[in-house]
């Protein structure tokens, strides 16, 4: 066990193999090579990128210990192939898998915790405890992590029998009765791992938690490492550099600004509903009572058509209805006085089942949208049914 190259050449980028099986399935070809430089998902850790004579691996799996190559291509059994791997991408995974050794063992040792799950996912690695994470104790973590990472650690890997594996303590997610593969930070961590690290710890460059939340009974971290780390950090810059410019303000005080911008905001929405509520008693105050009042108006909002529409019932013996035109559709709100008679969600069903609309309500009120944009054709129809 862990004879593969990847385990042995970490660093190799270029390796020639040869065709050892491959085993179609629909359009996909699994490749099973002499060795390879690829290392398959598993461990928390995704699976190496990279070509096989230039053609792209699709996946990198294993099954019952043999590592299948996934490619869109055929290749034939015994065919010589020159395999290259994806070495930035499969360097960030070194780099983010030591560090979450590093965390893990800082917060397994610091809290008396169990690491209970990790994944190394497209954006954030995460990492799960069984206890709770303190902002305080994840800042102190974070520190620690970066101080282990200044002080250059060598990372240190052994295969050990099991009979030699029961003589020390580690870290381990399950029980293991083969070989184990030892992983050693010294005064940092000591885990059974099946990953791919760096030589030293000073590779990470940096480590970034971001946040720790609640997950099951205990927690979930999420940590960023080296250039990953770096990328966050910068687009986060420039998101702050930007709201910073719009609000003419220090970063320190782009919160504070964004809450008085709010707070002048809800004041405004609210003066603008008071003036649209005023301006429509005003627009239909000289109207005469009668049994059906239907209005157009434009682009409002429910809240809206609810205050609208109980003016509007003022001006009606029966029901009153308010059609809001919209880019591609027509809001209704409808309110009957003589439920017993014109029933509003009655009336809402007929629009519904006429304009493909949808909504509805009580026999007093009702409200809904229509796919129909020409009131004129909602107006007919309603004067021919009600
Ligand atoms: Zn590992």
């Amino acid at each position: 066990m862990f004879q593969d190259r990847f385990y042995l050449k970490p660093y190799e980028k270029e390796y020639d193999a040869t065709v050892k099986d491959v085993i179609q399935d629909g359009e996909i070809y699994k490749v099973v090579l002499d060795d390879t430089i690829f290392y398959p998902e598993g461990g928390g850790q995704n699976a190496d990128k990279g070509t096989i004579n230039s053609f792209e691996i699709l996946d990198v799996q294993t099954k019952d210990g043999v590592i299948y190559h996934y490619l869109k291509e055929e290749l034939k059994k015994g065919d010589k192939v020159h395999l290259v791997l994806d070495f930035e991408n499969r360097y960030q995974n070194m780099k983010s898998h030591t560090g979450e050794h590093i965390v893990s063992g800082l917060v397994c040792s610091t809290l008396d915790a169990n690491n209970v799950g990790f994944h190394m996912g497209k954006e954030f690695v995460t990492m799960d405890f069984d206890k709770f994470i303190s902002e305080d104790v994840l800042r102190d973590i974070e520190k620690r992590a970066n101080e282990a990472i200044s002080k250059n650690i060598k990372v240190k890997e052994t295969v050990l029998s099991p009979e030699e594996a029961k003589k020390i303590t580690y870290r381990s997610k399950k029980e293991l009765n083969e070989d184990i593969r030892l992983v050693e930070i010294e005064g940092v961590d000591r885990c059974a791992c099946c990953g791919i690290h760096v030589d030293t710890t000073g590779e990470i460059g940096f480590i970034k938690l971001l946040y720790s939340e609640k997950y099951k009974t205990g927690s979930r971290v999420y940590m960023l490492a080296s250039n990953k780390a770096l990328d966050e950090f910068n687009k986060e810059y420039s998101i702050l550099q930007e709201l910073s410019e719009m609000l003419s303000a220090e970063f320190e005080n782009i919160p504070s600004q964004v809450k008085s911008l709010k707070e002048a905001n809800t004041a405004l929405e609210k003066q603008i509903k008071e003036i649209k509520l005023e301006s429509f008693r005003e627009e239909v105050e000289g109207l005469e009572e009668r049994d059906i009042r239907v209005i157009i108006k434009k682009n409002l909002t429910g809240y809206d058509l609810k205050n609208m529409i109980e003016v509007l019932a003022e001006k009606s013996t029966a029901i009153a209805i308010i059609l809001s035109k919209e880019e591609s559709e027509t809001k209704y709100i409808i309110k009957s006085k003589v439920k017993d008679d014109i029933k509003a969600n009655e009336v809402a069903r007929l629009l519904n089942d006429r304009f493909t609309g949808k909504g509805g309500g009580t026999p007093e009120l009702a409200q809904g949208k229509l796919e129909e944009v020409n009131e004129e054709n909602i107006i007919k129809f309603l004067e021919t049914k009600i």
